[in-house]
């Protein structure tokens, strides 16, 4: 099987690039970051605090969340219901943060993304996959960009999305936070692998970014 490992902070291109990589080998994308989301939603929807770890995790043993496909096209399903546009919005960015802190829930996450790289050759995207949901990677990329770029990245997206009541200042706030809370947290931080190749991504396009990383996958792999 092979997997690639793509990490990073909010906003360093992480989506697109995968996308664009995984498209290109015909093989699948998994944005792990949707599940953070899809549990996030669960408790909000619920009236559970995104930080209470007692209740998150007999939350994340009964949800009923499912990772649906339509070819390629990763839907987040969620008590029977697509989620999948719902669980962009900022309110959900943060609680997805939170509730990724808890070690139960990052448990339980990394069974499913485990179980999917096991059975898929997969371009896995997420902050713990090169460290931590695989280690044995076939490739590991870290993704960087500064802090600016990926505040305006964000927001551009959101305003493409619909999104109306954010401003870059917002987002920026909600970048600075995930960033702290992502690596800080103890089980399982943001952090790159010590095999991961760095990518700068500030002053790339998506396409000498995936251009990059299918000349190390050429390497590593017949394609
Ligand atoms: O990638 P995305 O911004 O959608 O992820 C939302 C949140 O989920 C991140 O801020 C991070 O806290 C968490 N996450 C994680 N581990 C992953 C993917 C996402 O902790 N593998």
């Amino acid at each position: 099987m092979i997997s690639i490992a793509i990490d990073g902070p909010a906003g360093a291109g992480k989506s697109t690039v995968a996308k664009a990589v995984a498209e290109e080998l015909g093989i699948f994308y998994l944005d792990t970051g949707a599940m953070y989301r899809t549990v996030a939603l669960k408790a909000i929807r619920g009236g559970i605090s995104t930080t209470d770890r007692e209740k998150l995790s007999s939350l994340v043993n009964d949800i009923d969340m499912k990772i649906a496909f339509e070819g390629k096209e990763q839907h987040m399903i969620l008590d029977g219901e697509d989620v999948t546009e719902l669980i962009r919005s900022p309110e959900i960015s943060i609680g997805a943060s939170n509730v990724s802190a808890i070690p139960e829930v990052r448990i339980k996450m990394t069974e499913l993304q485990r179980k999917f790289a096991s059975e898929n050759n997969v371009v896995m995207e997420g902050r713990d996959i090169g460290t931590h949901v695989l280690p044995g990677a076939t490739i590991k990329i870290f993704l960087v960009a500064s802090a600016e770029k990926r505040a305006e990245r964000r927001y551009k997206q959101l305003l493409e999305k619909g999104e109306k009541n954010i401003s870059l200042e917002e987002i920026t706030k909600e970048i600075e936070y995930r960033d702290k809370n992502d690596s800080s947290r103890e089980f399982a931080p943001l952090l790159k692998a010590d095999d991961a190749i760095e990518i700068d991504t500030t002053d790339l396009t998506v396409y000498q970014v995936a251009n990059k990383i299918m000349n190390y996958v050429k390497q590593k792999v017949e394609i």
